[in-house]
């Protein structure tokens, strides 16, 4: 028997077609078959649905993540992989929600998308959803993970960005290497894959998405600073801090950190850089935000700290000191313990 991926079409630059004014927009499903007839008889079967509304991925919100979530939940058991294709601007952010939701995920979630349209000659369309289709069937190798495949690699799901509104490259993971890499074979590192769990698979989609993030950049004003933290019912906020975990030690700033998480606001610590992590109290300046409850969340990349911030406060919404517990430590492969 052949094994069998369900290819789930949310909307992007991939099925996107130009109007006269060369803007642009979301087209339907069909049109990829068009322009990749080859996907009529490959290897493994394949079946197709798109979610009800085709989106620009810079319009994805938690509703979208549930319709696709809850797609792959009510078709789990028919299919060996899923992949979905995806605007890029937001990729990152649906990796990650999709890897939180699944839990005990035993088979591969595959997003791709393009960076340039299915129907345009020199697209990178064809590869990236050929190989994901490769990937998400694979007899040989079983990836129990949501992950992106972009342009011969693939990377975690959750540790993955979007990097480049330029390149084909367009994605990486700069804290977990790639899972694999596509030349003439798809070479698998197996010992960076998630082994496949043992429970049955579950799914939560309660996702709160009463969070903020802020990004901290010299000469930020306590206006700034409290405008945001003062946000009628946040329940979160995403700081965005310096090289390993570093903010100004200003009493003003201290005292609004302060305040807020005396009110209940988890306040997360996530660097401004690309590569390595937060390490509280290696400097001063993370030592006061360390006292007042601030969690350092590592190695994580801002896509997964903000996903995660909002699952585990629609899972945990009455117990905020286990939505903080479970912040820096790793759910699904997101960050390094
Ligand atoms: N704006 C598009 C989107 O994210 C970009 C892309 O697909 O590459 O939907």
């Amino acid at each position: 028997m052949k094994n069998k991926v369900l290819l789930i079409y949310t909307g992007g630059t991939i099925g996107m077609v130009q109007d006269e004014s060369g803007v642009l927009h979301p087209f339907a499903l069909d049109r990829i078959y068009d322009a990749v007839p080859q996907l009529k008889n490959c290897a493994y079967g394949i079946d197709s649905c798109q979610l009800e509304n085709i989106i620009d991925s810079s319009n994805m919100t938690p509703a979208f993540w549930r319709d696709i979530a809850n797609i792959i939940a009510r078709e789990y058991d028919r299919y060996d992989g899923f992949v979905v294709l995806h605007g890029t601007d937001t990729m990152a952010y649906t990796a990650s929600a999709l890897s939180f939701v699944f839990k005990n995920l035993a088979k591969p979630i595959v997003l791709t998308g393009s960076q340039l349209p299915l129907g345009m000659l020199r697209s990178d369309g064809r590869e990236n959803i050929i190989c994901a289709l490769e990937i998400a069937s694979a007899r040989q190798l079983n990836i129990p993970e949501v992950c992106i495949f972009f342009e011969d690699h693939l990377y975690r799901g959750n540790r993955s960005t979007k990097v480049s509104a330029e390149n084909f490259d367009a994605f990486n993971s700069y804290n977990y290497p790639s899972l694999a890499t596509a030349g003439i074979n798809i070479s698998f590192k197996e010992h960076l894959i998630l082994p496949v769990p043992e429970g049955a698979l579950t799914i939560r989609t309660e996702f709160d998405n009463r969070v903020a993030v802020l990004k901290l950049f010299p000469g930020i004003t306590r206006e700034v600073v409290h405008a945001v933290l003062s946000t009628s019912d946040l329940q979160g906020l995403v700081i965005e801090t310096y090289g390993s975990g570093n903010a100004p030690t200003e009493k003003w700033f201290i005292d609004e950190l302060e305040a807020a998480a005396k009110r209940g606001i988890i306040l997360m610590n996530v660097t401004q850089c690309k590569a390595g992590a937060v390490k509280m109290r290696q400097y001063a300046a993370s030592c006061d935000m360390d006292r007042i409850g601030v969690v350092g969340a590592k190695d994580i990349t801002i896509e997964a700290a903000v996903t995660k911030l909002m699952y585990l406060l629609g899972c945990y919404p009455n117990d905020k000191q286990h939505v903080k517990e479970r912040l820096s430590v790793s759910l699904r492969g997101e960050l390094t313990d």
